[in-house]
């Protein structure tokens, strides 16, 4: 969690997470065992297809799916015998979205009150993440970074889980916990200082490289995908100032020389423009908010091919949901501070050519409500629709090192496909409401008209029961 924002009530953020209800029973069908999918290929015929990766769109065409792998994508598609046909030839079939930061063991409802963390053991951390997964994933989100817990490695056990076919959620890549300064952006800032908080609620608080070092090398121990660094000072932490940074380069640069020696990637939380500049030379893969990027900072993300991940709808969250659930006043306040800076900032970074992920903050916002952030990214930071698809599917990827499993339609990949009775090419906020979700071959999602939910999980139990 942590960020900025623009004020206007845009969408009722009292979310309509209702539209999720009707296919919880069809979402176990999600749960296919590592290696599954179908037993028979399966034939999806597009009325469109947008693939994520290219500028086009195909008019007419068919994707094949072998196992839980595409084979095929085209126009003329030869079948082969036993294929199942699914028709969706007046929908626009698109790769799975991707959302490079959220908070799946997180919710909206535990961000006013610090003590509420105290009250959680794991489990109870974990079984209220279940709920968390399955929606991103009925929202057309099949893959996340799930960049950050308060309650270390609960993320691991929820990605576990999910890619056991435990639990219904989106492929996940998870972070264990947040490296931050004592009192930083990661901490639980609340308590007196006498207080000392259990280990598990401030694994990654590190002072120096020596430090960060030690807590990296823990993550890794514990099969983490990425390192999250709070470079900065953050909106959603109390007494913290987002303007100011937190780690030094020289520490940021420990993170990701050690983060790199086992292959993972860092995701850096930085809101001021130092921050970001420090965090770009020291080589992460991602800035994430941006918040306050000036022309220097651009120039540093551009030289060193850093990705922003701007999370343009946690902005409104923080106000709506924030009032609902009575956050304190200063996360708010923060927040109102910035909301014009923010979308300006972001959008001189795009234009200058800045690579820009899809990230929500999803936890500040209710999950599910992914997909609510494409118009913003048109309306506030000037993409066209098709830049604001590619940054949720095949620039996600990238940033993910995933380009050659998810976000695009094409031989190889994942066969994680959404459609719509649209063309969201028009107006995207039709991928607000997603009727049809495929991962992995197995459709997770089918709420279109006429459709009887609930066959999927059927299929699902039988194929348990084997
Ligand atoms: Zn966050």
């Amino acid at each position: 969690m942590l960020q900025v924002g623009r004020g206007a009530v845009i969408f009722g953020l009292a979310l309509s997470l209702a539209l999720a209800g009707p296919v919880a029973a069809a979402a176990a069908a999600a749960a296919a065992p590592p290696g599954g999918g179908p037993a028979r290929p399966v034939a999806i015929r597009c009325g469109r297809i947008i693939d994520g990766v290219s500028e086009e769109v195909l008019a007419g065409g068919t994707v094949l799916i072998e196992g839980e792998r595409i084979t095929r994508v085209g126009r003329e598609v030869a079948l082969p015998g036993g294929a199942e046909v699914i028709d969706l030839s007046d929908h626009t079939c698109l790769p799975g979205f991707i959302d490079c930061h959220t908070h799946l063991t997180d919710r909206p409802e535990s961000g006013g009150d610090e003590a509420d963390h105290l009250r959680r053991s794991a489990a109870d951390v974990a079984f209220r993440s279940i709920d968390n997964a399955r929606r991103t994933l009925e929202a057309g989100f099949t893959t996340v970074r799930d960049v950050g817990t308060y309650h270390a490695f609960t993320d691991v056990a929820l990605r576990d889980a999910i890619n056991r076919g435990d639990v219904v959620g989106p492929r996940m890549q998870v972070a264990g916990f947040y490296v931050t300064i004592p009192g930083g952006g990661g901490e639980l800032n609340s308590f007196a200082p006498e207080i000392r908080l259990p280990e598990h609620l401030r694994f990654g608080v590190a002072s120096g490289p020596d430090e960060i070092r030690r807590v990296v090398r823990q993550a890794v121990r514990q099969r983490v995908d990425l390192i999250k660094v709070i470079a900065s000072g953050a909106f959603l932490a109390l007494g913290s100032v987002p303007q100011a940074p937190a780690f030094t380069e020289e520490e940021i640069r420990a993170a990701v020389r050690e983060a790199g020696k086992a292959g993972l990637k860092v995701a850096a939380h930085a809101h001021d423009a130092l921050s970001i500049v420090a965090s770009a030379r020291a080589g992460v893969a991602s800035i994430d908010h941006g918040t306050f990027i000036d022309a220097e900072a651009i120039r540093a993300v551009l030289k060193h091919g850093t990705y922003v991940v701007a999370d343009l709808i946690s902005g409104p969250c923080i106000k709506e949901v924030g009032r609902e659930q009575g956050w304190p006043e200063e996360y708010i306040r923060k927040q109102e501070e910035s909301e014009t800076i923010w979308p300006e900032s972001i959008r001189k970074a795009q234009r200058a050519g800045v690579r820009i992920a899809f990230g929500t903050d999803a936890a500040v916002c209710p999950h599910g409500a992914n997909a609510r952030q494409f118009p913003l990214m048109v309306e506030w930071i000037g993409m066209t629709p098709m830049q604001a698809i590619r940054s949720a599917t095949s620039v996600a990827a990238a940033l993910m090192g995933w380009e050659d499993r998810v976000g695009s339609l094409a031989p190889g990949r994942f066969a994680d496909l959404v459609a719509v009775p649209a063309d969201p090419l028009r107006d995207l906020r039709v991928l607000a409401s997603i009727p049809f979700v495929m991962k992995g071959g197995r459709v997770i999602k089918d709420a279109r008209p006429g459709r009887t939910p609930g066959n999927e999980a059927a299929q699902f139990c039988e194929s348990r029961s084997n």
